[in-house]
Protein backbone atom coordinates (compact mmCIF):
# COMPACT_ATOMS: atom_id res chain seq x y z
CA UNK A 1 0.00 0.00 0.00
CA UNK A 2 0.87 3.71 -0.64
CA UNK A 3 2.46 5.62 2.85
CA UNK A 4 -0.32 6.31 5.24
CA UNK A 5 -1.04 9.67 6.18
CA UNK A 6 0.03 9.78 9.79
CA UNK A 7 -1.33 12.04 12.72
CA UNK A 8 0.03 14.26 14.67
CA UNK A 9 3.02 12.96 17.11
CA UNK A 10 2.54 14.85 20.28
CA UNK A 11 0.67 14.94 22.85
CA UNK A 12 -2.69 16.55 22.85
CA UNK A 13 -2.80 19.25 25.74
CA UNK A 14 -5.42 22.35 26.14
CA UNK A 15 -6.33 22.60 22.70
CA UNK A 16 -2.58 22.28 21.12
CA UNK A 17 -0.25 20.00 20.08
CA UNK A 18 2.89 20.00 22.38
CA UNK A 19 5.99 18.01 23.14
CA UNK A 20 6.32 15.44 25.70
CA UNK A 21 9.16 15.24 28.55
CA UNK A 22 8.60 10.75 28.01
CA UNK A 23 10.86 8.29 26.52
CA UNK A 24 9.61 8.14 22.88
CA UNK A 25 6.96 5.59 21.99
CA UNK A 26 7.57 3.56 18.93
CA UNK A 27 4.61 2.35 17.09
CA UNK A 28 5.03 -0.83 14.98
CA UNK A 29 2.98 -2.62 12.50
CA UNK A 30 1.93 -6.24 13.79
CA UNK A 31 2.00 -7.39 10.22
CA UNK A 32 5.62 -7.43 9.01
CA UNK A 33 7.33 -5.89 12.62
CA UNK A 34 8.03 -2.41 10.36
CA UNK A 35 8.18 0.61 12.38
CA UNK A 36 5.10 3.23 11.50
CA UNK A 37 5.91 6.32 13.54
CA UNK A 38 7.52 7.61 16.68
CA UNK A 39 5.26 9.15 19.54
CA UNK A 40 5.81 11.66 21.93
CA UNK A 41 4.96 10.62 25.15
CA UNK A 42 3.57 12.05 28.49
CA UNK A 43 5.70 11.92 32.22
CA UNK A 44 3.79 12.86 35.17
CA UNK A 45 3.92 16.48 35.20
CA UNK A 46 2.72 16.28 31.42
CA UNK A 47 -0.35 14.64 32.69
CA UNK A 48 -0.69 16.58 35.60
CA UNK A 49 -0.88 19.35 32.46
CA UNK A 50 -3.32 17.73 30.73
CA UNK A 51 -5.14 17.49 34.06
CA UNK A 52 -4.98 21.00 34.61
CA UNK A 53 -6.53 21.82 31.59
CA UNK A 54 -9.25 19.72 31.46
CA UNK A 55 -10.25 20.96 34.64
CA UNK A 56 -9.89 24.57 33.88
CA UNK A 57 -12.27 23.38 31.24
CA UNK A 58 -14.72 21.83 33.59
CA UNK A 59 -15.20 25.16 35.37
CA UNK A 60 -14.64 28.28 33.57
CA UNK A 61 -14.40 27.83 29.83
CA UNK A 62 -17.00 28.00 26.88
CA UNK A 63 -17.73 24.33 27.48
CA UNK A 64 -18.89 24.53 31.48
CA UNK A 65 -21.06 27.36 30.60
CA UNK A 66 -22.45 25.48 27.05
CA UNK A 67 -26.18 24.20 26.84
CA UNK A 68 -26.52 20.92 26.34
CA UNK A 69 -28.19 20.87 22.92
CA UNK A 70 -24.70 22.63 22.35
CA UNK A 71 -22.79 19.99 23.25
CA UNK A 72 -24.64 17.65 21.56
CA UNK A 73 -24.03 19.80 18.56
CA UNK A 74 -20.55 19.15 19.21
CA UNK A 75 -20.87 15.41 19.67
CA UNK A 76 -22.90 15.25 16.29
CA UNK A 77 -19.90 17.58 14.30
CA UNK A 78 -17.29 15.12 15.38
CA UNK A 79 -19.44 12.07 14.25
CA UNK A 80 -19.75 13.79 10.57
CA UNK A 81 -15.85 13.74 10.74
CA UNK A 82 -15.52 10.48 11.70
CA UNK A 83 -17.59 9.76 8.97
CA UNK A 84 -16.25 11.39 6.78
CA UNK A 85 -12.57 11.13 7.49
CA UNK A 86 -13.91 6.94 8.10
CA UNK A 87 -11.15 5.79 5.36
CA UNK A 88 -8.20 7.51 6.91
CA UNK A 89 -9.34 5.96 10.63
CA UNK A 90 -9.97 2.69 9.29
CA UNK A 91 -6.30 2.96 7.27
CA UNK A 92 -4.39 3.80 10.58
CA UNK A 93 -6.38 1.20 12.62
CA UNK A 94 -5.56 -1.73 10.28
CA UNK A 95 -2.27 -0.25 10.34
CA UNK A 96 -1.54 -0.06 14.20
CA UNK A 97 -3.73 -3.30 14.93
CA UNK A 98 -3.04 -5.45 12.32
CA UNK A 99 -6.84 -5.96 11.56
CA UNK A 100 -8.63 -6.42 8.03
CA UNK A 101 -9.20 -2.69 6.71
CA UNK A 102 -12.71 -3.89 6.06
CA UNK A 103 -13.86 -4.90 9.44
CA UNK A 104 -11.78 -1.73 10.52
CA UNK A 105 -14.28 0.36 8.31
CA UNK A 106 -16.96 -1.95 9.12
CA UNK A 107 -16.76 -2.39 12.63
CA UNK A 108 -14.75 -0.21 14.53
CA UNK A 109 -15.00 3.34 12.87
CA UNK A 110 -18.74 3.07 12.08
CA UNK A 111 -19.55 2.27 15.70
CA UNK A 112 -17.54 4.82 16.59
CA UNK A 113 -19.34 7.29 14.88
CA UNK A 114 -22.69 5.95 15.61
CA UNK A 115 -21.60 6.44 19.06
CA UNK A 116 -20.99 9.85 19.05
CA UNK A 117 -24.03 10.07 17.02
CA UNK A 118 -26.09 8.84 19.45
CA UNK A 119 -24.90 9.97 22.31
CA UNK A 120 -25.27 13.60 21.14
CA UNK A 121 -28.67 13.37 21.39
CA UNK A 122 -28.67 12.63 25.02
CA UNK A 123 -26.52 15.90 25.36
CA UNK A 124 -29.90 18.28 26.08
CA UNK A 125 -31.81 15.09 27.71
CA UNK A 126 -30.11 14.37 30.77
CA UNK A 127 -32.28 16.21 34.02
CA UNK A 128 -33.12 15.04 37.27
CA UNK A 129 -36.28 14.74 38.83
CA UNK A 130 -39.16 16.44 41.05
CA UNK A 131 -39.96 14.19 44.49
CA UNK A 132 -42.89 14.47 46.31
CA UNK A 133 -42.20 14.75 50.09
CA UNK A 134 -43.97 16.16 52.63
CA UNK A 135 -43.47 19.88 54.60
CA UNK A 136 -40.87 20.81 56.28
CA UNK A 137 -41.53 22.65 59.98
CA UNK A 138 -44.59 23.22 59.06
CA UNK A 139 -43.98 25.01 55.16
CA UNK A 140 -43.98 23.05 51.99
CA UNK A 141 -40.96 21.99 50.45
CA UNK A 142 -39.80 21.60 46.48
CA UNK A 143 -37.47 19.10 46.71
CA UNK A 144 -36.09 18.38 42.97
CA UNK A 145 -32.77 16.38 42.07
CA UNK A 146 -30.08 17.27 38.87
CA UNK A 147 -27.78 15.44 37.23
CA UNK A 148 -24.84 17.20 36.92
CA UNK A 149 -21.41 16.11 35.22
CA UNK A 150 -18.66 14.33 37.73
CA UNK A 151 -16.05 16.55 36.05
CA UNK A 152 -12.43 15.38 34.90
CA UNK A 153 -12.72 11.74 33.33
CA UNK A 154 -9.43 9.87 33.25
CA UNK A 155 -10.14 7.30 30.56
CA UNK A 156 -7.49 4.23 29.48
CA UNK A 157 -8.22 2.54 26.60
CA UNK A 158 -6.82 -0.93 25.02
CA UNK A 159 -5.27 -2.06 21.90
CA UNK A 160 -8.16 -3.99 20.22
CA UNK A 161 -10.44 -1.63 19.20
CA UNK A 162 -8.66 1.53 19.87
CA UNK A 163 -11.13 4.23 18.59
CA UNK A 164 -14.32 2.21 19.17
CA UNK A 165 -13.26 2.05 22.90
CA UNK A 166 -12.60 5.64 22.88
CA UNK A 167 -15.26 6.52 21.63
CA UNK A 168 -17.71 4.90 24.49
CA UNK A 169 -15.36 7.02 27.24
CA UNK A 170 -15.45 10.03 25.61
CA UNK A 171 -18.93 10.51 24.07
CA UNK A 172 -20.96 9.77 27.23
CA UNK A 173 -18.35 11.90 29.08
CA UNK A 174 -19.07 14.50 26.43
CA UNK A 175 -22.88 14.41 26.74
CA UNK A 176 -22.62 14.57 30.48
CA UNK A 177 -20.75 17.50 30.28
CA UNK A 178 -17.30 16.26 31.37
CA UNK A 179 -14.08 17.25 30.44
CA UNK A 180 -11.20 14.09 29.64
CA UNK A 181 -7.77 13.31 30.23
CA UNK A 182 -7.45 10.12 27.68
CA UNK A 183 -4.16 7.66 27.94
CA UNK A 184 -4.45 5.69 24.84
CA UNK A 185 -3.15 1.76 24.68
CA UNK A 186 0.45 2.00 24.11
CA UNK A 187 0.47 -0.40 21.44
CA UNK A 188 -2.21 1.14 19.24
CA UNK A 189 -2.30 4.74 19.26
CA UNK A 190 -2.28 6.62 15.95
CA UNK A 191 -6.38 5.96 15.11
CA UNK A 192 -6.77 8.29 18.53
CA UNK A 193 -4.07 11.30 17.17
CA UNK A 194 -6.65 11.45 14.08
CA UNK A 195 -9.68 11.58 16.69
CA UNK A 196 -8.43 14.23 18.99
CA UNK A 197 -7.60 16.26 15.87
CA UNK A 198 -11.18 15.56 14.28
CA UNK A 199 -12.24 17.07 17.91
CA UNK A 200 -10.42 20.23 17.48
CA UNK A 201 -11.57 20.67 13.99
CA UNK A 202 -15.19 20.04 15.18
CA UNK A 203 -14.81 23.25 17.47
CA UNK A 204 -14.41 21.28 20.66
CA UNK A 205 -13.22 24.17 23.53
CA UNK A 206 -9.33 23.53 24.30
CA UNK A 207 -9.18 21.22 27.12
CA UNK A 208 -12.25 19.61 26.63
CA UNK A 209 -10.11 16.14 25.32
CA UNK A 210 -6.57 16.05 26.21
CA UNK A 211 -4.56 13.16 24.70
CA UNK A 212 -1.49 11.71 26.52
CA UNK A 213 0.67 8.88 25.21
CA UNK A 214 2.49 6.78 26.88
CA UNK A 215 3.10 2.86 28.52
CA UNK A 216 0.69 1.87 31.32
CA UNK A 217 3.09 1.89 34.41
CA UNK A 218 4.35 5.30 33.45
CA UNK A 219 1.61 7.84 32.04
CA UNK A 220 -1.00 5.36 33.15
CA UNK A 221 -0.01 5.26 36.47
CA UNK A 222 0.05 9.34 36.51
CA UNK A 223 -3.01 9.77 35.31
CA UNK A 224 -4.99 7.50 38.03
CA UNK A 225 -3.07 8.77 40.78
CA UNK A 226 -3.66 12.43 40.08
CA UNK A 227 -5.72 13.53 42.76
CA UNK A 228 -7.87 16.27 40.51
CA UNK A 229 -9.35 13.47 38.40
CA UNK A 230 -13.02 12.65 39.15
CA UNK A 231 -13.63 9.50 37.55
CA UNK A 232 -11.55 6.89 36.01
CA UNK A 233 -13.05 4.73 32.97
CA UNK A 234 -11.00 2.12 31.94
CA UNK A 235 -11.10 -0.93 29.25
CA UNK A 236 -8.47 -3.80 29.43
CA UNK A 237 -7.26 -6.60 31.86
CA UNK A 238 -8.58 -7.20 35.23
CA UNK A 239 -5.26 -6.81 36.47
CA UNK A 240 -4.49 -3.37 35.74
CA UNK A 241 -8.43 -2.72 36.60
CA UNK A 242 -7.43 -4.09 39.94
CA UNK A 243 -4.37 -1.72 40.10
CA UNK A 244 -6.57 1.28 38.52
CA UNK A 245 -9.17 0.45 41.62
CA UNK A 246 -6.94 -0.10 44.63
CA UNK A 247 -5.45 3.77 43.05
CA UNK A 248 -9.16 5.26 42.76
CA UNK A 249 -10.12 4.29 46.61
CA UNK A 250 -7.37 6.58 47.73
CA UNK A 251 -8.71 9.65 46.18
CA UNK A 252 -12.97 7.99 46.42
CA UNK A 253 -12.18 8.79 42.13
CA UNK A 254 -15.52 7.24 40.49
CA UNK A 255 -14.73 4.39 38.25
CA UNK A 256 -16.00 2.29 35.26
CA UNK A 257 -14.22 -1.22 34.81
CA UNK A 258 -14.65 -3.20 31.68
CA UNK A 259 -12.27 -6.12 32.26
CA UNK A 260 -12.49 -8.94 29.87
CA UNK A 261 -14.40 -12.09 30.01
CA UNK A 262 -14.31 -15.64 28.82
CA UNK A 263 -17.69 -15.73 28.04
CA UNK A 264 -19.94 -19.05 26.82
CA UNK A 265 -21.43 -19.94 23.85
CA UNK A 266 -24.20 -22.56 24.70
CA UNK A 267 -25.32 -25.00 22.04
CA UNK A 268 -28.38 -26.86 22.99
CA UNK A 269 -28.83 -30.35 21.72
CA UNK A 270 -31.41 -28.68 19.17
CA UNK A 271 -29.54 -25.88 17.54
CA UNK A 272 -29.28 -25.30 14.16
CA UNK A 273 -25.72 -25.93 13.62
CA UNK A 274 -25.29 -24.80 10.02
CA UNK A 275 -26.68 -21.59 10.73
CA UNK A 276 -24.59 -20.93 13.97
CA UNK A 277 -20.93 -21.90 12.90
CA UNK A 278 -19.98 -18.90 10.83
CA UNK A 279 -21.47 -16.33 13.68
CA UNK A 280 -19.87 -18.55 16.53
CA UNK A 281 -16.71 -19.08 14.35
CA UNK A 282 -16.79 -15.05 13.91
CA UNK A 283 -17.54 -14.81 18.29
CA UNK A 284 -14.34 -17.00 18.37
CA UNK A 285 -12.16 -15.17 15.93
CA UNK A 286 -13.30 -11.72 15.02
CA UNK A 287 -9.88 -9.37 15.01
CA UNK A 288 -8.00 -12.57 15.64
CA UNK A 289 -9.94 -13.31 19.25
CA UNK A 290 -8.77 -10.05 20.50
CA UNK A 291 -12.27 -9.11 21.58
CA UNK A 292 -13.18 -8.68 25.24
CA UNK A 293 -16.64 -10.82 24.39
CA UNK A 294 -14.90 -13.48 22.44
CA UNK A 295 -17.16 -16.93 22.98
CA UNK A 296 -13.94 -18.65 24.11
CA UNK A 297 -15.83 -21.71 25.85
CA UNK A 298 -18.04 -23.03 23.04
CA UNK A 299 -20.73 -25.53 26.06
CA UNK A 300 -22.08 -27.78 23.74
CA UNK A 301 -24.70 -30.68 24.10
CA UNK A 302 -22.93 -33.99 24.15
CA UNK A 303 -25.08 -35.43 20.98
CA UNK A 304 -23.70 -32.59 18.77
CA UNK A 305 -20.21 -32.02 19.88
CA UNK A 306 -18.48 -33.69 16.68
CA UNK A 307 -20.98 -32.05 14.26
CA UNK A 308 -19.87 -28.22 16.26
CA UNK A 309 -15.99 -29.51 15.91
CA UNK A 310 -16.19 -30.10 11.94
CA UNK A 311 -18.56 -26.98 11.48
CA UNK A 312 -16.08 -25.07 14.18
CA UNK A 313 -12.65 -26.43 12.17
CA UNK A 314 -14.19 -25.87 8.66
CA UNK A 315 -15.23 -22.01 9.46
CA UNK A 316 -11.26 -22.03 10.69
CA UNK A 317 -9.46 -23.35 7.91
CA UNK A 318 -11.80 -20.78 5.66
CA UNK A 319 -10.07 -18.05 7.59
CA UNK A 320 -7.95 -16.01 5.30
CA UNK A 321 -4.62 -14.73 7.43
CA UNK A 322 -3.26 -11.98 5.89
CA UNK A 323 -2.25 -8.51 4.27
CA UNK A 324 -4.99 -6.81 6.55
CA UNK A 325 -5.12 -4.12 3.23
CA UNK A 326 -6.01 -7.36 1.15
CA UNK A 327 -9.66 -7.79 0.41
CA UNK A 328 -9.00 -11.44 0.43
CA UNK A 329 -7.66 -11.28 4.33
CA UNK A 330 -10.45 -12.63 6.77
CA UNK A 331 -7.92 -12.54 9.82
CA UNK A 332 -4.87 -10.51 10.59
CA UNK A 333 -2.41 -10.59 12.65
CA UNK A 334 -2.22 -10.18 16.55
CA UNK A 335 -1.21 -7.50 18.16
CA UNK A 336 2.48 -7.85 19.20
CA UNK A 337 4.99 -10.63 19.53
CA UNK A 338 4.66 -10.57 23.34
CA UNK A 339 0.83 -11.77 22.76
CA UNK A 340 1.28 -14.13 19.84
CA UNK A 341 3.94 -15.88 22.07
CA UNK A 342 1.46 -15.11 25.12
CA UNK A 343 -1.52 -17.19 22.90
CA UNK A 344 0.99 -19.60 21.73
CA UNK A 345 1.62 -20.97 24.98
CA UNK A 346 -2.12 -21.48 26.06
CA UNK A 347 -2.14 -23.02 22.85
CA UNK A 348 0.71 -25.23 23.89
CA UNK A 349 -0.89 -25.65 27.52
CA UNK A 350 -4.22 -26.72 26.07
CA UNK A 351 -2.31 -29.58 24.09
CA UNK A 352 0.22 -30.71 27.34
CA UNK A 353 -3.65 -30.24 29.41
CA UNK A 354 -4.73 -33.15 27.60
CA UNK A 355 -7.30 -31.08 25.39
CA UNK A 356 -7.32 -32.68 21.80
CA UNK A 357 -6.42 -29.65 18.99
CA UNK A 358 -9.62 -30.04 16.26
CA UNK A 359 -8.10 -27.34 14.31
CA UNK A 360 -5.00 -24.74 13.86
CA UNK A 361 -2.25 -24.53 16.82
CA UNK A 362 0.69 -23.05 15.25
CA UNK A 363 2.00 -19.99 13.85
CA UNK A 364 1.87 -19.71 9.89
CA UNK A 365 5.96 -19.00 9.10
CA UNK A 366 5.81 -15.45 7.69
CA UNK A 367 6.55 -12.33 9.02
CA UNK A 368 4.15 -10.48 11.65
CA UNK A 369 2.69 -11.96 15.09
CA UNK A 370 0.33 -14.54 13.13
CA UNK A 371 -1.34 -17.45 15.30
CA UNK A 372 -3.74 -19.49 13.03
CA UNK A 373 -7.47 -20.30 14.68
CA UNK A 374 -7.15 -23.07 17.13
CA UNK A 375 -10.19 -24.98 18.35
CA UNK A 376 -9.81 -27.60 20.95
CA UNK A 377 -12.19 -30.06 22.97
CA UNK A 378 -11.67 -29.90 26.24
CA UNK A 379 -13.11 -29.60 29.69
CA UNK A 380 -14.24 -26.41 31.65
CA UNK A 381 -11.11 -27.22 34.39
CA UNK A 382 -8.41 -26.87 31.80
CA UNK A 383 -6.04 -23.69 31.88
CA UNK A 384 -7.41 -22.60 28.34
CA UNK A 385 -11.49 -22.70 29.39
CA UNK A 386 -10.15 -20.69 32.37
CA UNK A 387 -8.34 -17.96 31.61
CA UNK A 388 -8.84 -15.03 28.92
CA UNK A 389 -6.67 -15.79 25.98
CA UNK A 390 -7.09 -12.78 23.63
CA UNK A 391 -6.50 -14.99 20.82
CA UNK A 392 -8.21 -16.83 17.95
CA UNK A 393 -8.15 -19.70 20.49
CA UNK A 394 -11.63 -21.36 21.30
CA UNK A 395 -12.46 -24.56 23.32
CA UNK A 396 -15.52 -27.20 22.85
CA UNK A 397 -16.48 -27.82 26.23
CA UNK A 398 -19.69 -31.14 26.22
CA UNK A 399 -22.77 -30.89 29.14
CA UNK A 400 -25.76 -33.38 29.36
CA UNK A 401 -28.54 -31.46 30.67
CA UNK A 402 -29.55 -28.08 30.75
CA UNK A 403 -28.34 -27.52 34.31
CA UNK A 404 -25.18 -28.34 33.48
CA UNK A 405 -24.64 -26.36 30.96
CA UNK A 406 -25.43 -23.23 33.18
CA UNK A 407 -23.61 -24.68 35.65
CA UNK A 408 -20.19 -24.37 33.35
CA UNK A 409 -21.22 -21.19 31.93
CA UNK A 410 -21.46 -19.75 35.50
CA UNK A 411 -18.34 -21.56 36.45
CA UNK A 412 -15.90 -18.84 35.82
CA UNK A 413 -14.69 -15.98 37.38
CA UNK A 414 -15.95 -13.63 34.70
CA UNK A 415 -19.40 -12.37 33.54
CA UNK A 416 -19.30 -10.33 30.61
CA UNK A 417 -21.53 -11.78 27.86
CA UNK A 418 -22.59 -15.06 26.93
CA UNK A 419 -24.66 -16.60 23.68
CA UNK A 420 -27.26 -19.06 23.74
CA UNK A 421 -28.10 -21.41 20.46
CA UNK A 422 -31.29 -22.92 20.06
CA UNK A 423 -34.40 -23.00 18.58
CA UNK A 424 -36.56 -23.08 21.31
CA UNK A 425 -37.00 -19.87 22.47
CA UNK A 426 -38.67 -20.52 25.81
CA UNK A 427 -35.56 -22.73 26.96
CA UNK A 428 -33.17 -20.02 25.47
CA UNK A 429 -35.43 -17.18 27.40
CA UNK A 430 -35.13 -20.02 30.69
CA UNK A 431 -31.52 -20.13 30.31
CA UNK A 432 -30.80 -16.49 30.21
CA UNK A 433 -31.86 -15.94 33.71
CA UNK A 434 -29.75 -18.08 35.03
CA UNK A 435 -26.45 -16.76 33.82
CA UNK A 436 -24.55 -13.99 35.74
CA UNK A 437 -22.94 -11.55 32.72
CA UNK A 438 -24.01 -8.31 31.22
CA UNK A 439 -25.34 -9.26 28.23
CA UNK A 440 -27.12 -11.90 26.36
CA UNK A 441 -27.28 -12.68 22.92
CA UNK A 442 -29.81 -15.43 21.39
CA UNK A 443 -28.98 -17.02 18.19
CA UNK A 444 -26.52 -14.47 17.25
CA UNK A 445 -23.73 -12.46 18.02
CA UNK A 446 -22.67 -9.29 17.19
CA UNK A 447 -20.35 -5.69 19.08
CA UNK A 448 -22.14 -3.78 21.53
CA UNK A 449 -24.43 -1.22 19.72
CA UNK A 450 -24.16 2.35 21.66
CA UNK A 451 -28.00 2.41 22.66
CA UNK A 452 -27.57 -0.43 24.88
CA UNK A 453 -25.60 -0.96 28.19
CA UNK A 454 -22.11 -2.83 28.35
CA UNK A 455 -20.54 -4.12 30.81
CA UNK A 456 -19.98 -7.11 33.09
CA UNK A 457 -20.36 -8.82 36.14
CA UNK A 458 -17.60 -10.15 38.45
CA UNK A 459 -14.30 -10.25 37.36
CA UNK A 460 -15.56 -8.82 33.97
CA UNK A 461 -15.65 -5.08 35.61
CA UNK A 462 -17.75 -2.73 37.53
CA UNK A 463 -20.26 -0.48 35.93
CA UNK A 464 -22.21 0.39 32.46
CA UNK A 465 -20.58 2.29 29.46
CA UNK A 466 -23.50 3.03 26.58
CA UNK A 467 -26.94 3.17 26.80
CA UNK A 468 -28.44 5.78 29.00
CA UNK A 469 -26.65 3.81 31.95
CA UNK A 470 -23.23 5.36 30.08
CA UNK A 471 -24.29 8.56 30.08
CA UNK A 472 -25.57 8.96 33.92
CA UNK A 473 -21.92 6.73 34.97
CA UNK A 474 -20.81 10.45 33.99
CA UNK A 475 -22.91 12.14 36.24
CA UNK A 476 -23.36 12.78 39.45
CA UNK A 477 -26.79 13.45 41.72
CA UNK A 478 -27.56 16.44 43.32
CA UNK A 479 -30.71 16.84 45.73
CA UNK A 480 -32.43 21.04 45.85
CA UNK A 481 -34.20 21.40 48.97
CA UNK A 482 -36.53 24.63 48.19
CA UNK A 483 -38.69 25.53 51.65
CA UNK A 484 -41.39 28.43 51.03
P1 LIG B 1 -2.40 -5.38 28.09
O1 LIG B 1 -1.47 -5.93 29.15
O2 LIG B 1 -2.99 -6.42 27.25
O3 LIG B 1 -1.82 -4.22 27.32
P2 LIG B 1 -3.70 -3.74 30.04
O4 LIG B 1 -4.97 -3.94 30.74
O5 LIG B 1 -2.46 -3.76 30.86
O6 LIG B 1 -3.65 -4.82 28.90
O7 LIG B 1 -3.71 -2.39 29.18
C1 LIG B 1 -4.83 -1.64 28.92
C2 LIG B 1 -4.52 -0.19 29.15
O8 LIG B 1 -4.15 -0.02 30.51
C3 LIG B 1 -3.36 0.36 28.31
O9 LIG B 1 -3.69 1.67 27.89
C4 LIG B 1 -2.23 0.37 29.31
O10 LIG B 1 -1.25 1.34 29.02
C5 LIG B 1 -2.95 0.73 30.58
N1 LIG B 1 -2.21 0.36 31.80
C6 LIG B 1 -1.43 -0.73 31.99
N2 LIG B 1 -0.88 -0.71 33.22
C7 LIG B 1 -1.31 0.42 33.84
C8 LIG B 1 -1.10 1.01 35.14
N3 LIG B 1 -0.33 0.44 36.05
N4 LIG B 1 -1.72 2.17 35.40
C9 LIG B 1 -2.54 2.76 34.50
N5 LIG B 1 -2.77 2.26 33.27
C10 LIG B 1 -2.17 1.10 32.93
MG1 LIG C 1 0.86 -1.16 16.79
Amino acid sequence: MTRPDLPPTQLFIDGSWTAGAGEPLVVENPTDGTRLATLHTADASDVARAVTSARRAFESGPWARMSGADRGRLIARLADLVESNAERLATLEALDVGKPYRDALAVDIALAAETFRHMAGWADKIHGSVVPVPDHMGRSRLSYTERIPLGVVGAITPWNAPTMITSWKLAPAFAAGCTVVLKPAEHAPLATQLLAELAAEAGFPAGVLNVVNGPGPVTGAALITHPDVDKLSFTGSPHTGRVIGRAAAETFTKVTLELGGKSPQIVFADADIDELAPVAALSLFANSGQTCAAGTRVLVHRSRVDEVAHALAGQAEAQRLGDPFDPRTTMGSLINAAQRDRVLSYIDAGRRGGASLVTGGSAPSRPGYFVEPTVFVGDNDMRIAREEIFGPVGTIIPFDDVDEAIRLANDTRYGLAAVIWSRDINAALAASRGLRVGAVWVNSFGAPDPRVPWGGMKASGIGRELGLSGVLANTEERLVNVVY
